[in-house]
């Protein structure tokens, strides 16, 4: 796949075509380039054998997982809720790796004017008709191929090195003794003995304690 495959793809996943979906595809193409892996395939998503870590929940991040195939579900997907556009990609078992850093000043000049009016208005502001949030969409999508080809230089590229990270454990399941839903061992609370999920133990210690 080329780099406007893989960004159709994320516009399928993401719901929209947006700058930030497009960098994050762009941030992973840099970083696996950089320690050398290609995205995650059927043996590697099993394995786990890159992570992804991600320091907000955005846009961006849905570029990565298309990008990386390191998704939420598949466990190779760690977010570190920091409010920044950064993607590290580690090998496991190396647990070294790259993190790419993208600076908005310096991709802010790729956004027209009007995209950046219209982007207040429709978004900011809600105050957008029909005809403002289809010109937009049609601008950002612009913008979202553009940033394909931002250069490497504009991006912060940094080696790191990151603590072993488990492989994600298995667990056994119980059957919670209120709902009767299956519940993972571990996220279970016993009460007399009794196996409860999370919220069904919250409610039966109330009754307990005598509460509502
Ligand atoms: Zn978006
Ligand atoms: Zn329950």
């Amino acid at each position: 796949m080329d780099k406007t495959q893989i960004l159709e793809k994320a516009k399928e996943f993401h719901g929209h075509l947006c700058p930030f979906v497009a960098l994050g595809v762009k941030a992973s193409i840099i970083a696996m380039d950089e320690i050398g892996v290609q995205r995650s395939d059927e043996n590697k998503s099993i394995g786990e054998d890159i992570i992804a870590i991600v320091e907000c929940s955005n846009c961006f991040v849905d570029g990565v997982q298309v990008a990386t195939g390191c998704t939420f579900g598949n466990n190779s997907l760690i977010y570190f809720d920091l409010g920044k556009n950064a993607l590290s990609l580690v090998k496991r078992g190396e647990w070294e790796g790259v993190r790419i850093y993208i600076d908005a000043d310096k991709i802010n000049k790729y956004f027209s004017k009007e995209a950046n009016e219209l982007f207040e208005k429709v978004v900011v502001k809600r105050q957008g008709d029909e005809e403002d949030k289809r010109r937009m969409a049609q601008l950002w999508e612009e913008i979202a191929y553009k940033m394909l080809d931002v250069p490497k230089e504009d991006f912060k590229v940094e080696k790191v090195k990151v603590e072993p990270i488990e492989q994600a454990p298995i667990f056994k399941n119980v059957r919670c003794s209120s709902c009767n839903e299956f519940v993972m061992e571990v996220k279970a609370v016993f009460v007399d003995e009794k196996p409860y999920c999370l919220k069904c133990a919250v409610k039966t210690t109330m009754l307990l304690l005598g509460g509502v």
